[in-house]
């Protein structure tokens, strides 16, 4: 039995998504080692989210308020949430792989001297030689396989999990637990780097998350001189533009245009995917996606794993084929 911790990032007084996926799983790895959910609100004028965290499943709350915590503070949330687990001492910690949880995870981890583990696609619970450990699953070799990780050692075990690739649980609104307030108690001096503003993300990649259709095309547009091809005939199924970490590198797409790990996670109805050869790196990006095509001349490439439709050959000679076919429907 222990505590399972969930770190309940928000933004704009909204929970932020992950945070409501992270509680569904979390619950689940509570029940499962007949353990408790707690979960961490640390901001200013939070504390009314107290109550929808309950409802998704926590037994109990902390909330740490102060107006100089309004925003993400990297000397001071590490220091208050470290201190607080210390106390707690919980068998699992849980934030979710955001820009902010990327900067507080490692932290924590470091002053707790524990391990993390990263980008996790997947969590659940182990018996190893009789003990309860927590299997945290990343893409990794290459992004070819999906690797479990554990941390027998030491405590808590911490992982960070990429957002959209759990699923949100249902509220229960006749759940209810303990909601503890703590005065987080720190010097203006401890503050050595502040956060002053938060400047929002360009929206040049927004749009393909709630994208219908997309055209997503990797390193095998090498050989036809760049991306001129995936933008015609995105533009020919009125789709979306995206690509692979190679595509981002060769700067034929905005890293917002990423799919994958590191990059954007989507689930349109139709994803297109040209000349990738499929690492779960990029394919834990669009998983979800209702329908995969794939275009690839090497017939053992592991994107025809995962795809519906998958169509051997050069993208040279089928993407325009593709797109005058499209035309002559129009027509
Ligand atoms: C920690 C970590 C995180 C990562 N995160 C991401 C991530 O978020 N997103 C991501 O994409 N990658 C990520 N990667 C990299 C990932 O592992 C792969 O290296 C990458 O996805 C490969 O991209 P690709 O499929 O475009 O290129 P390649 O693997 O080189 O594949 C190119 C494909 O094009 C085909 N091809 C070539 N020419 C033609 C042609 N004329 N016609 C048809 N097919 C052709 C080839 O057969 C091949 O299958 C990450 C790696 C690490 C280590």
């Amino acid at each position: 039995m222990g505590d399972i911790i969930v770190w309940a990032e928000h933004r704009d007084g909204k929970l932020v998504s992950v945070s409501l996926e992270l509680m569904a799983k979390a619950r689940e790895l509570a029940d499962r080692i007949e353990g408790h959910l707690t979960a961490i609100l640390i901001g200013d004028r939070c504390g009314h989210l107290a109550e929808t965290l309950l409802h998704y499943g926590a037994s109990r709350v902390f909330i740490m308020e102060d107006p100089r915590l309004a925003l993400y503070q990297s000397d001071l949330y590490p220091r208050l949430m470290a201190s607080l687990l210390k106390d707690l001492s919980p068998e699992i910690v849980l934030l979710g792989a955001t820009s902010i949880g990327a900067d507080l995870a490692p932290r924590v981890a470091a002053k707790l001297k524990t391990g993390l583990t990263a980008h996790c696609v997947d969590l659940y619970i182990e018996n190893i030689a009789g003990t309860n450990q927590l299997i945290q699953v990343v893409p990794g070799w290459s992004g070819n396989m999906l690797i479990k990780i554990i941390c027998p050692e030491r405590r808590p075990q911490m992982a960070t999990v990429r957002p959209d690739v759990l699923e949100i649980g249902k509220a229960d609104p006749s759940r209810s637990g303990d909601i503890i307030r703590i005065q987080p108690e720190f010097a203006e001096h401890e503050m050595k780097a502040k956060t002053i503003e938060f400047v929002r993300e360009e929206s040049e990649g927004s749009s393909i998350t709630d994208a219908d259709v997309i055209v997503s095309g990797g390193f095998g547009l090498e050989s036809a001189g760049g991306f001129t091809l995936i933008n015609e005939l995105a533009q020919a199924v009125h789709g979306e533009v995206a690509g692979t970490r190679p595509a981002f590198d060769r700067g034929w797409i905005p890293e917002a245009r990423m799919i994958g790990q590191s990059g954007k996670t989507v689930k349109p109805r139709i994803f297109i995917s040209i000349g990738t050869s499929g690492a779960t790196h990029y394919t834990t990006g669009f998983l979800k996606a209702k329908t995969i095509v794939a275009i690839d001349r090497n017939p053992r490439a592991p994107i025809f794993g995962i795809s519906d439709l998958g169509i051997v050959g050069d993208l040279r000679e089928i993407i325009p084929c593709l797109i005058d076919e499209l035309k002559n429907d129009v027509r």
